[in-house]
Parts: structure tokens; sequence; C-alpha cells
């Protein structure tokens, strides 16, 4: 795998409760095309094709950089993603995979908690790396449809690994999570929410929000975004899970 060298790894980001983050590997396999943001932002800044985004290439001085930019927020960040601009946990890429276990062991020696996310899975080599309580581990899941992953997010694992995956950390007895963004509109996909909810009844926290791209053809989606909004709220009073809605759902509430 080809690699790039950076100047700088960790930074405060502007997401909403995002803290820290960083993301050690330029590109991504998964080749998502909602579209994924990330990739719209490199091909805008860095005239990077989608064909060159799929190949992804690692930060080959990841580990150098960490141990230099780590001290200085040891007792400062509450805890770093993995992350915003790549996956983690990439399906099928055993090179990403590793370095990102590295990255997980050398962060908690800090004694810094990481909140990964990926439409990858993770094996028993990350529940054995994990090496803090709260250390968190999420999958993205918007759709139970293996007919939308095809079309949507073509190269990430199917949705069923994803969940058996996170079930399986969750059973090592490790904090896990889901986010449902960007959940489609009927019109993408006529779907049941609950059964989707259900999936997951096991998870530590549930995130939702919206689909984000483009101009939505499903009449009224703010109501319906509300309505689905509502349901994950109930889901998660019943379950006892903590519920995070997105700021775009609440506003447009
Ligand atoms: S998994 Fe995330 S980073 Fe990768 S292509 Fe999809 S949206 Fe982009």
């Amino acid at each position: 795998m080809e690699g790039v060298i950076r100047k700088q790894l960790l930074y405060r980001t502007g997401v909403e409760y995002g803290d820290y983050a960083l993301n050690h590997v330029l590109g991504c396999a998964h080749g998502c095309k909602y579209p994924c943001y990330a990739f719209l932002m490199n091909r805008r800044f860095r005239n990077i094709s989608y064909d060159d985004w799929i190949k992804p290439k690692l930060v080959d001085n990841t580990i150098e950089l960490l141990e230099k930019e780590l001290p200085k927020l040891r007792g400062k960040a509450k805890y770093i993603n993995m992350c915003f601009a790549t996956d983690p946990f990439m399906y099928n890429q055993p090179e990403v995979i590793k370095l990102s276990c590295d990255v997980i062991a050398l962060i908690n020696s800090f004694g810094i908690p990481v909140r990964t996310l990926t439409k990858g899975v993770y094996t028993l080599v990350v529940a054995k790396v994990s090496n803090h309580p709260e250390n968190s581990f999420g999958v993205t899941l918007v759709s139970l449809s293996e007919e939308f992953r095809r079309k949507y997010e073509p190269n990430a694992a199917p949705v069923s690994e994803r969940i058996k995956s996170l079930f399986a950390m969750h059973k090592c007895g490790i904090r896990t999570w889901v986010s449902i963004e960007p959940y489609p509109t009927p019109d993408i996909i006529a779907q049941d929410i609950d059964e989707l909810l259900e999936s997951v009844s096991f998870v530590d926290r549930i995130v939702f929000g919206r689909w984000n791209y483009g101009k939505l053809n499903y009449p009224d989606p703010d109501r319906f975004y509300r309505e689905m909004a509502f349901k994950v709220l109930e889901f998660g009073k019943k379950e006892g899970i903590e519920v995070v809605i997105k700021k775009e759902v609440r506003i447009s509430g």
C-alpha cells in the first residue's frame, strides 16, 4: 500500500460532540456514494479522483507524529475520534486495520480513550488491543438492506457482519455505539426503523442524523425526521440506551 507523510495528525474538531480526532489514512476503500463528504473535500482541495480515493494510503509517519503530539493532550482530551475523514477498520484492508490497532494501543497508553466508527468489522484483535474502559466502538448502520449497501456503500462490509462483530465487542465487555446517519428518506429506501433499532438493541449509545446530500425529493422531510427522531428517543428510553439526535434534525423541528 502506498503512503503519504503528514506534518500533524491530531486536531481539535468542530464536529458536534467531536473533541479531538485524527485521520491516519488518506482515502477510503469503501467508496460510499451518498456521496462521502471527506471525498468531496479531497476532490475539491486536492484534486483527488474517486478511483484514487478508493485506493487508501497510510500516513507513514503516524506513530512518530502521535508520540510527539499525544503528551500534550494528556489530561486535556476527553477522547479521540477515529475517524471523520477515513475509515479505521476498512473492510478487507489488513494494513489499515493493523495501523489502527497500533494507534489505539498508543492513544490508550496515554490514558486517553478512543471513539471509533466503521462500516467494516471488528475482530478479536481489536478487542484485545482495547485498553481503556471508556473506549467506544461503533458501526454505521442506516439500513438493513444489502441492496442499499451495495448501491451506496459498495465496498463496505455486509450489514449483518457489522452487527455481528459489534455484538462480539459488546460481549467482550466493551462499550459499543451505532451511528444511524445519514438516515435515508422512504423515497430512497422504504424501511422500518424499528427493525433497524432492534438489531442493535445491545449498544450503549445511538446517534441519529438525517440524509444531508442535495435536495430531498420526499415531501415534508422535516416532519419525517422528527417522527424518526421521536422513535429513536422512545427506543432509547425503553432500552436504557443514550441517544444523541444530531442538530440538523433538532433545528428542523
Ligand atoms: S466509509 Fe466513511 S470515509 Fe469511507 S467512503 Fe464511506 S463515508 Fe467516506
